[in-house]
This record gives C-alpha cells, structure tokens and sequence, in this order.
C-alpha cells in the first residue's frame, strides 16, 4: 500500500523536516502546501517539502491536522530558493519556507483579505420601469425614482446609479448616507448590499517623496539621451538581457551616475521580452523613491513588498504577485522571496548595504540570495553600487561577475569637494568638548546666508551617550544589557538601544550615592540642539529611529526637504543613503570614527561606504557641493580613500587587510554565540561545542570561545566561537555534528553563516 506521508517544514529553530501521515479523510497535500500539524501539545503552521515520502523505519506517525491549500501557496522557485537557503545558511527548512511567506500567511490564516460591506443598484430584474432597450444604468433610472421616498433616499439612489459597480457603505456614510437610508433601500428591492474583497494599495499610504519631480534638467526620462558611459554599460546590460541567461553584472557608478536610469531602461526591455523585474532596495525608506519612478513609467503593474506596509496590504499584493497580476516588484530583502515567476532581471541596489543581512533566523544576505536565485531562474543580476561590497568587487576581479562602471555624474556635475578636519586639533585649540568645528560652524553659516540646504549627519541618536558618576566615575548601565544608557533630552529618560530599557533619571548615583551626575559622548539630539542655539532662526528638522517611527514620516521629511522647507536636516545614517536632494549644498560628518576602533572586520569597509554615501549626498543639483568631514584619524586609509573619492585605493588597502588576517571574502567565516544564564555557563557550553567542532573534522580553524563584545544581552550572556576555513559546507556540517551530540544547545545556539555583526 502507497504510504500517505508527507515531509513538513515547522517553523522551530532546529527541527530538520518531519514526517507525517495524512489521513484518509484529508486530501494528499502538494510540496508548497501549507499544513497544519501536531507538534508536542500544539499545533502550528508548517509546510510541506515533500509531498509523498516513505514512512520511517520506527517510531508512530502523527497525522497531520489539516491541508490549508489544496495547490501549492509558495511557488516552486520560491520553495527551492528557501530550502537552499535553509542548507546555506544552517537555518531549519521551516524557518526558511514559513519566512517566504508574507505574515498571516505564516500562522495559516486563509481568511486575510479585507472585505468590506458594499452597495449596488440594482440594474436587471428591476421592480418597475427598466428602459425599452434595456439600457438601465445612470442614463435611465428616472423611471424608478417614483419608488423613492423622501430626500435621502433620493440622494443615495443618485450616488449609487453614478457608480454601478457599487459603493462601500464606509464611503456611503462619508457622503452623508446612513446606514438605515442603504437599508430600506435594500427593503425596497432597489439595492443589493454584500461584501466584497477590497485591495489594500500601499501606494496610497506611502504617497510623497516622488523622485521625477526632481530632475536635473526638466526632460522626461524617455526624452533623454543616456551619457556616453551609460550607454556603454547599457549596451552589456542588454546584450545580457537578450541572451537570456543567468549572468552577474556588478555596476559600481558613483552616486548621480544614473544607475537608476540604466535599471528602469533594462526593466522595460525585459518586460517587452515576456519576463519579469525584481529590484532590492535596502531599506524601507527607500522604497517609494524608487517604486515611485517605476510606477511613473510602467503603472499598475508595479507593487511594494517589505515590512513597512500594514499585514493587510502585504497580504494583498502577495497574492497580486502570486495570481500574476504583477510585473515588478520592489521590496526590501524579503521581496527576494516574491512569488513572481518569470523573473528576468533582479536588481540588488545599493548592493554592499549591510542591511540586505538578515540578523534573525533565517540568517540570509538578501544579495546573496538574489544571485541564487537569478540562477535558478535563468535571470540577468544587477547588483548597483557607488562603493560595492568586498565580496562583490572581489568577485568581479574573479571573473565571476561582469563590471561595469560609470566613473562620472550625469552631464559632469562634479562630486562635492571633501575637507577633512583634524578634531584632535580641534580639541587642542578649544577644548575636548568640541562637537562641531569652526569649520563647519562657518559652512553652515555661509548655506544659512545663501538660502541653500545643509545636511550634518551623525551615526548615533539620543542626547549623550554616557552618563556617569562624578564622584566614584560609575556609569549607568542597562540592567539587562552589557552597555551604557543613553541619554535623551525629550524624552527626559535613560535609555537601553539594545532592549528598549528606559528610566528616568537618578538623582544620585546608584553606586556611591554622590549627586553629581554628568554626561559624555553626544549624539542626533545634542546636535540639533546645539545647531538651533546657534541658528534660532533656522528651520532644523531631525531624522533618525526617534524621531521616524510613524510610516510614511520620512517620505513627509524628504518632500519637505525638497520643497525647501528645511535649512538644516541633521540626522543617522538614514539621512546618508540614497536619497535625492539637489538643493543641499553642505554635507557635514560629525564624526567619521564612530564605527572605527571598534572590534569588527568590516569597520574600515563601513566607514568607507558611509563616508562617501554621505559626501555623494551634497551638490546634486546646480550649485557645487562641499563636504566636511570631522574626524580623530584623518590618516585612516579608509577615511583618506573616502575624501578622496577612490574606490580603488581603498579596495586595494581592504583586501590586502583581509587577505592577510583571513576574514572573508578571502576565507569563509561562521560566528557561533551560544547564551547562557551565566557567562561561565555559556563559556562553558560554546567550549564542548568548539571540542565537538574540531572533532567533526570542520577542516577549518576554530578560533575560541571568548566572551562575545556585547557578553549580556537582555538578560542573557553570551560566549561565541569563530570558524575560518574555505569550505564552508565542512564546517557547516561540522558544526551540526556538534549539535547533534548535545541537542539539549540547539535552542541556545545561534549559528550565523558569512556574518555582519559580530559584537
Ligand atoms: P544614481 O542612481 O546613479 O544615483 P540617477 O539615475 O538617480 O543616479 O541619476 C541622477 C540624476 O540624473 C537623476 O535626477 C536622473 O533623473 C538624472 N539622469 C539620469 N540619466 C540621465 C540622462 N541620461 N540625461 C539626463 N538626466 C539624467
Ligand atoms: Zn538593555
């Protein structure tokens, strides 16, 4: 007898696929399906790897409770990808394939679109007085009006012949007609009311920041002539394009090179050829810049996908996508999973963003992972970027991936002058607690007195970063967390940014008593503070995670920027990336070091890439910009190559370094953090699993344990261990040999493939 057992993904850190009987009374469900089954005393969500296996040896078969969907949910494509990157990555299948999903999918809900109650006339089967020539509709109603009895039925019986294909009662109410009006209309066999689906479009909500309003020149982008340099690239791109088959181009050009035009050029082609676009974008703020731009040239057929948009609107362009009824898709890291097919160009921008990294289970690199999947669809890679990743530069130099470059801004605009300033001389002629130097202070100025824009960016937000004892020099940490608090002057709270701790603030100090507290280190808040002091007049607005929580309020920044409402934008890292502000003539970098000296490979590399995302910032449109760069280590190559603009003086000096110390891309790299209750206790259990690794045969060297940089986390310490080899598959494998013999770590564990963070 064919045995009805199927193999199911659970989305439970550490269980492997199971196997599962499916009962007689149920359908066999397909692989792709989702399924509810028992797992110990509940039941959750998985879905299914594979859809007919043989029983096991020993032990009983569960049944499974219930078959969700009697055809695939997740598409094939979208299957294989997620189980590859289950393998990669050293995540559970079910992790992998539940995260592929968008949110109420994951908890089995079928029930997720929004259908709202709606009115409509009714335009056959009419009571009376339907017109000779059947032609009922808002030309002919007048007949019926005899039926109607007083002014507001009048008034809903005109606004619903005006719209036949109906009106939702939501809408109705909003014009002044009540629900008890609708109701006795329907008693008077005139109007139907049932419900009906209603698409979410977060196209509505996110609105705004509308970049074709900012062109350089006024022509519309089909008008254009491409530069002689992006013709060049475009003509590989293409040539790509039409050969059909996979293939990687890394297109580094610096910022104002017009990579976007290339993108929107080599969509089009692609969609006129029958397949379809996939773009990546870092960040969610991101997002409506570019999907903007797309839905200006190719409409309807262009939808968002990221964690921004409510679960509802999610929910309901995923399965736009999944019925076809989409073209394009831009989305964040997890769009990589769309259930779009045919796909024949995915474009990675802003490539080297360390944000394409998911830092929970799965663990996977967005980038990476659109690769994989160009792959195995057969599909053209652009990965775009001003200052590409190490790991795609090297394999560009590798021959595995093309390389274009656009070296040069549209029309020759030239890239904004850098001046770097010298703090610890700054420090020596006013003083160490310096924030901002004279010369930036008179930059700033100068903008002020001209009318133009300025930008100061500071990777860091809240007021001041440590508060200390002046008597016994305690500083207030998190109760929960190995760090310091941070001060923020609003709020008038101490805060934790690794789990939200907050309190007020002590009068005294918690260790010694004494009453002097002070503060130190400065961040986002202090800097707008100390900028609106000095500029009472000027119209400061700050952007970082304090003050951008709502959606939608950093797209109210951007247009309010670009409409020229802003003298002086300060803020994080989120002011650095991408976006478009011809009017910002200043850029100033309060500190270049925050980053550097910090115990990370990738420290220089980010240093880099944000000094000069920062720096492309200023001078985009008609006047030259100029950037001012504070920093402790003006000789840093990193800082050096960022001034100078040179990508390729600091690739070479990066490779050489991590060539030398082993750190990928040279080397493969696997970071283990196993928590424990205790640090001796999570030293002690990252010590047999290191034991255990170097058993297995990882062939790789194990570098550990030590206790992690952020050793607790809340409330939880952490020890981790390294593992460099080149084989990344041994030293996986390894690993879940160790655990394995001690599964009782499973839960404790976090094993993070090709790492970002590794504090
Ligand atoms: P990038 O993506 O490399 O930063 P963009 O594609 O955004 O650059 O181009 C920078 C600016 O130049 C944009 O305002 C864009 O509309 C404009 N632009 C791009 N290509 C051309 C062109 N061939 N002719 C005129 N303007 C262009
Ligand atoms: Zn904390």
């Amino acid at each position: 007898m064919a045995a009805r057992c199927v193999s199911v993904g659970v989305p439970v850190p550490g269980l492997g696929r199971l196997t599962y009987r499916v009962p007689e009374s149920l359908p066999l469900p397909v692989r792709g399906a989702r399924v509810t089954v028992p797992l110990g005393t509940r039941a959750v969500t998985g879905c299914v790897i594979e859809a007919a296996v043989a029983p096991p040896d020993s032990g009983t078969l569960k049944d499974i409770i219930e078959v969700i969907d009697t055809d695939a949910f997740l598409p094939e494509t979208v299957v294989a990808l997620a189980l590859w990157v289950a393998e990669y990555y050293a995540a559970g299948p079910g992790d992998a394939l539940l995260n592929a999903m968008p949110p109420r999918a994951r908890t089995g809900d079928a029930s997720a679109f929004r259908r709202v109650p709606v009115a409509q006339w009714k335009t056959e089967m009419e009571p009376e007085g339907s017109s000779p020539r059947g032609d009922t509709r808002a030309n002919a109603p007048l007949p019926r009006k005899t039926l109607l009895r007083g002014d507001k039925q009048r008034v809903a019986a005109d606004l619903l012949q005006q719209t036949p294909e109906g009106v939702p009662l939501s809408a109705l109410r909003r014009s002044g007609v009540s629900l008890a009006t609708v109701r006795s209309l329907e008693r008077a066999g005139l109007v139907t009311i049932h419900d009906e689906i209603v698409e979410r479009d977060p196209f509505e909500a996110v609105g705004g920041a509308d970049r074709t309003q900012w062109t350089l020149d006024g022509t519309t982008p089909e008008g254009r002539e491409l530069t002689p340099e992006q013709a060049h690239a475009y003509r590989h791109l293409e040539e790509a394009v039409i050969t059909g088959l996979f293939r990687t181009m890394l297109l580094q050009g610096v910022t104002g090179s017009g990579k976007t035009e290339l993108y929107l050029r080599l969509a089009d082609l692609v969609l006129r050829r029958g397949r379809r676009v996939l773009v990546l974008v870092p960040e969610i703020a991101l997002t409506p810049a570019l999907a903007g731009l797309f839905r200006a040239r190719f409409g309807r057929r262009v939808t968002i996908q990221h964690s921004g948009l409510s679960d509802g609107e999610r929910h309901d362009q995923w399965h736009r996508i999944r019925r076809g009824e989409v073209d394009v898709v831009i989305g964040t890291r997890s769009a990589v999973f769309a259930p779009l097919d045919r796909v024949g160009l995915i474009i990675v921008d802003e490539e080297h963003d360390h944000a394409y990294k998911q830092e929970d289970a799965p663990r996977y690199q967005g980038r990476d992972v659109a690769v994989v999947r160009g792959r195995m669809e057969g599909a053209v890679v652009v990965l775009g970027s001003a200052t590409p990743s190490l790991e795609s530069a090297a394999n560009a130099a590798a021959g595995r991936y093309d390389h274009l470059t656009l070296t040069q801004r549209v029309w020759n605009k030239p890239l904004a002058e850098v001046r770097l300033v010298d703090m610890r001389q700054e420090f020596a002629a006013h003083g160490a607690d310096v924030m901002i130097s004279q010369a930036l202070w008179d930059a700033l100025e100068l903008r002020l007195s001209r009318g133009e824009q300025s930008m100061i960016l500071l990777n860091r937000r809240g007021f001041a970063t440590v508060v200390f004892c002046r008597q016994c020099a305690a500083t207030m940490e998190c109760p929960h967390c190995s760090v310091t608090l941070t001060y923020h002057r609003t709020a008038r709270k101490v805060r934790c940014h690794y789990c939200n701790y907050a309190s007020g603030i002590p009068k005294a100090c918690g260790t010694c008593g004494g009453e002097f507290l002070e503060q130190s280190g400065f961040g986002t808040e202090r800097v707008e503070a100390d900028v609106r002091a000095r500029f009472p007049g000027a119209r400061i607005v700050r952007v970082d995670r304090d003050t951008i929580r709502r959606r939608g309020a950093i797209a109210k920044v951007l247009t309010a920027v670009a409409k020229g409402e802003v003298d002086i934008l300060v803020g994080t890292q989120m002011i650095a990336k991408g976006h478009d502000f011809p009017s910002v003539t200043l850029v100033g970098v309060v500190s270049a070091d925050v980053g550097l000296g910090v115990a990370d490979f990738r420290a220089a590399e980010r240093t880099f890439q944000l000094l000069t995302q920062v720096v492309g910032r200023a001078g985009r449109g008609d006047i030259p910009g100029e950037a001012i760069v504070q920093t402790l280590y003006p000789d840093h190559y990193s800082v050096k190559a960022a001034a100078a603009q040179d990508y390729a003086a600091f690739y070479a000096q990066e490779i050489d370094f991590r060539t030398r110390m082993r750190y990928p891309p040279t080397i493969g790299l696997i970071n283990v953090v196993v928590r424990g209750t205790s640090l001796g206790k999570a030293l002690d259990d990252a010590n047999a699993l290191v034991t255990l690794t170097r058993q297995a045969g990882a062939r790789a060297t194990v570098l550990g344990p030590a206790p992690a940089p952020l050793s607790k986390i809340k409330d939880e310490y952490r020890a981790q261990f390294f593992l460099k080899g080149a084989h990344r598959r041994a030293m996986r494998d390894a690993i879940e040999h160790a655990l394995d013999q001690r599964p009782d770590l499973r839960r404790k564990t976090v094993v993070d493939v090709d790492p970002y963070s590794t504090s």
